[in-house]
């Protein structure tokens, strides 16, 4: 690991500045996902600005009816919120179902929103590796690409973004919010992140200096009746084959009204089901499987991982089945 500096942030506006003056330095959140890099050698800030302790640690009603998430709350302390637990469940599902209870004990907010992508490839220096070293090449392409992306993907990269709780938060329409060096924005999930495109090395749309200082959750009655259901290779501590992220309002006829749904495991971000939602609106179970199609219909599979269609299309059937249910017995 090579030296840094360390400095403990005193308030926002101080670390932002910090880290957009320098073009070595980066944020710090528990540093479950980054101190790692620091030891695989995939990182190499020269100053890392802790974060963690700033005053974005609590999780508060809106007057809207929604819900504001500080950054530096602990993804356990989120998923355990009884309004989270009440209005989102597919939010504490998420999270439930990521990592293992003592990184979730850890793991803020920002930080996992921001963690980087689980390619082997990306994680094994001796590789080459367009989002590690922009213009190497993609080892994934014609290597081990079991876990890789089915959708959305380029020439350039092939890889899934990671984090459980993005999902659920692309479903649910979540905003984050961003305080950079030339003021206050707020981005949608889904607009956060980006696809590789010939820029793998860029995950999300944020600039050197960007800090994520929390996250909002729309009012949405309909996601009461949420779930969150991830496919992985071990009951826990793995990463989603394919996750599935949906709200649905269901009609008194048995069909839905409206739905919101997103995928995990499948592309480079957190990806949003716009297609089946439209193929959902009216829908009743025996149109389900014809809604997930709709979207996996441009699924471009890799060698190794055109199992990931069929599994991202029964686990969309399935949930969408779970929830229906859920609403014939409310
Ligand atoms: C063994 C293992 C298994 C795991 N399994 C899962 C899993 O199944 N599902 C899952 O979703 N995750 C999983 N994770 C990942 C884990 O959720 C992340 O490591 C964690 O959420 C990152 O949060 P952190 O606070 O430690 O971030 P850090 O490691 O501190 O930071 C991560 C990145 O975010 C940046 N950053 C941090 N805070 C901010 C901020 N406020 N604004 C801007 N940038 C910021 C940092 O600069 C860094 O680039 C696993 C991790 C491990 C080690
Ligand atoms: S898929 Fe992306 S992260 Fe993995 S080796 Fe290829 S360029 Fe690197």
């Amino acid at each position: 690991m090579r030296p840094f500096e360390y400095r403990r942030a005193e308030d926002a506006g101080g670390a932002v500045t910090a880290v957009a003056e320098r073009p070595g330095a980066m944020f710090l959140g528990a540093g479950t996902n980054l101190v790692d890099h620091l030891k695989l050698g995939i990182a190499h800030p020269d100053l890392l600005v802790d974060v963690s302790r700033l005053p974005y640690d609590t999780i508060e009603a809106r007057p809207d009816g929604g819900l504001r998430i500080g950054s530096a709350v602990r993804n356990s302390d989120v998923a355990a919120h009884p309004l989270v637990r009440q209005r989102y469940p597919v939010l504490a599902a998420a999270l439930l179902a990521g990592a293992s209870g003592q990184l979730r004990n850890l793991a803020t907010t920002g930080g996992n929103l921001l963690q980087r992508t689980r390619c082997p490839y990306f994680q094994d220096v001796t590789t080459p590796c367009n989002k590690r070293d922009p213009g190497t090449g993609c080892s994934a392409l014609e290597g081990h690409n079991k876990d890789h992306a089915i959708l959305g993907a380029s020439e350039q990269c092939v890889a899934v973004h990671p984090s459980d709780m993005a999902v659920a938060l692309a479903a649910l329409d979540a905003e984050v919010r961003i305080l950079g060096p030339a003021g206050e924005r707020t981005l949608t999930v889904t607009e956060l992140y980006r696809l590789p495109g010939d820029e793998p090395q860029r995950d999300t749309v944020l600039d050197h200096g960007d800090l994520i200082t929390a996250v909002d959750l729309p009012p949405l009655p309909m996601a009461a009746r949420s779930a969150y259901r991830k496919v992985r290779e071990r009951a826990s501590f793995a990463f989603a084959l394919v996750s599935v992220a949906a709200a649905v309002e269901m009609g008194d006829d048995g069909s839905i009204v409206s739905a919101r749904v997103a995928f995990g495991g499948v592309a480079h971000k957190p990806w949003r089901a716009r297609r089946a939602e439209e193929a959902l609106r009216g829908a009743r179970p025996e149109d389900f499987r014809a809604a997930a199609d709709a979207e996996l219909a441009e699924a471009r599979p890799l060698a190794h991982n055109a199992f990931k269609v069929p599994m991202a299309r029964n686990t969309l059937v399935a949930v969408l089945h779970d929830l229906a249910r859920e609403e014939e017995r409310a």
